[in-house]
């Protein structure tokens, strides 16, 4: 696996790949390319066996539209270089989305598993003072969400910080997404990156010049994938393709071994086990194998990383079978591993796009936050009543009843999950639509850099109208 810093240099490189499908000057796409800032803290915190002290970032990389937007990972492994990288992709997927952020990113380097989850809380809070008081987390200017290693726990004990050092600020649950809902956050966040890698992947079997070239056949149904990472997104994009889509699900590698089932393996019972032992050893749903990586390299239809980045690169990416490779992760390929990919057939949808899901519904849990008002609270009566008088209508001209079961689905109307869901199934469709008609009428080779060449062109188009 390379280095964090081949990462963000892996990331500049896809960027100057595209670049030559865009007419903006170099001094504009220098402005676009480079991090803005990057922040960096060393802070100490008083815990039981003594003061410990802790380093983490936070990098804007782009703001051509406030807030700034990214999630905060806790990693052991983390570094500056890292994080300015995935700032940068946060910028790009924002714009390719068409959400009104800029791109931010941050990280703690912590193993979270060596503390409980008491100091896990006090650590946090500690870091989210820090960031709070310099305004790199605030409502209006930049909004963390969770990443590897954190989810809703972190991020309502980061809202809750921000409430007490602004009591008054009658939008500070707005400062950080991903929350609990009981605290403010938005049912369907938690799932939401799992879910578009689903609803992306649905839109790529829609566009049968996409999948027969790369010798796939019609529909998911069937469809043989391996899986790497089973955390928030890894685990939510299996359930879903398996449950809702029929998928097999044939390997799931974690970091400490792989479970692997010809048959496909039962995604939740598999979840059920590892939560309680923290391994597959000895999971009844498949067999264990300790050489987790390898099976990166395994046939399979779809291939999806769901951990880190640079897990494929020039030393594995000749050996990979997968037709279709589907980014949950961020940067999971690197540059020259994504040519030795392209150059196989091997069809990529890239992070910017795939892992699109968990900004999407950030997005629309910020937004719930400043209108301080459920979505579909005001028009669901209205649209109920609406139905029934509808019903009513074509009940008396056909003198015919209708089945109830319809009655009942149009009555009932849409719940706040339905809204969002249907929100991000909305964007994530437009986003690949509009990525791969770029892809054909500009000539590009493939979905990641027509997908980097909208996003660039739409960023240069912002900084445009503000006069740079
Ligand atoms: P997570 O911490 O919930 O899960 C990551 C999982 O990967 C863990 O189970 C971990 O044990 C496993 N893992 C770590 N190293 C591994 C290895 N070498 N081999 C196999 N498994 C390994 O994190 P997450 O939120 O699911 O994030 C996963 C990826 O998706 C990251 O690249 C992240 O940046 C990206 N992402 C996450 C979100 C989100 O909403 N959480 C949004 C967009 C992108």
């Amino acid at each position: 696996m390379l280095a964090n810093k081949d990462f963000l240099n892996s990331t500049n490189k896809l960027f100057d790949k595209a670049i030559q499908y865009t007419d903006i000057s170099p001094g504009l796409a220098k402005r676009i390319k480079v991090c803005n800032s990057t922040y960096t803290i060393n802070f100490g915190v008083k815990l039981k066996d003594g003061i410990h002290t802790f380093t983490g970032w936070r990098s804007v990389h782009s703001e051509h539209f406030e807030p700034a937007k990214g999630g905060i990972r806790y990693d052991i492994a983390s570094s500056q270089k890292e994080v300015e990288a995935l700032a940068a992709l946060m910028t790009y997927k924002c714009a390719i989305i068409e959400v009104p952020f800029g791109g931010s990113k941050g990280a703690l380097k912590i193993n979270p598993k060596n503390w409980t989850e008491a100091e896990i809380e006090k650590i946090t809070r500690r870091f989210a003072q820090e960031l709070i008081k310099r305004d790199l987390i605030n409502p209006a200017q930049n909004v963390p969400a969770p990443d590897v290693g954190t989810g809703a726990k972190e991020m309502s004990w980061i809202a809750d910080e921000y409430r007490r050092i602004f009591p008054t600020d009658i939008n500070a649950l707005a400062c950080v997404t991903g929350k609990p809902p009981q605290k403010g956050g938005l049912v369907g966040r938690s799932e939401a990156t799992g879910r578009g890698v689903q609803y992306i992947i649905r839109e790529f079997f829609r566009h049968k010049d996409d999948y027969q070239p790369v010798g796939l056949k019609d529909g998911l149904a069937g469809k043989n994938i391996a899986i790497q990472g089973f955390g928030n997104v890894g685990f939510h994009a299996a359930k879903f393709l398996q449950e809702e889509d029929d998928c097999k699900i044939i390997c799931i590698m974690e970091h400490n071994g792989a479970l692997l089932n010809p048959k496909g393996i039962n995604v939740q019972a598999a979840k059920n086990f590892y939560m309680q032992k923290g391994t597959f050893d000895g999971c009844s749903e498949g067999v264990f194998k300790e050489d987790s990586a390898s099976f990166l390299c395994m046939k399979c239809d779809i291939l999806i990383p769901a951990a880190l980045e640079n897990v494929i690169d020039m030393s594995n990416a000749p050996d990979i079978q997968a037709k279709l490779i589907v980014e949950a992760a961020n940067g999971p390929i690197s540059f020259e591993a994504d040519e030795i990919l392209l150059k196989k057939n091997i069809a990529i949808i890239p992070d910017i796009m795939a892992n699109a899901g968990g900004v999407a519904v950030s997005y629309f849990e910020w937004v719930r936050n400043l209108r301080h008002i459920r979505f579909g609270r005001l028009e669901k009566r209205r649209n109920a009543y609406q139905f029934e008088t509808l019903i009513a209508a074509i009940e008396t001209m056909t003198g015919k009843q209708m089945p109830e079961k319809f009655k009942d689905q149009l009555i009932e109307g849409s719940s706040e999950i339905d809204l969002v869901r249907s929100g991000l199934d909305d964007m994530i469709r437009e986003a690949y639509q509009k990525v791969r008609l770029a892809k054909i009428e500009n000539s590009i080779p493939d979905l990641r850099t027509a997908a980097y060449k909208i996003a660039i062109d739409r960023i240069a188009i912002s900084y445009d109208s503000i006069g740079l």
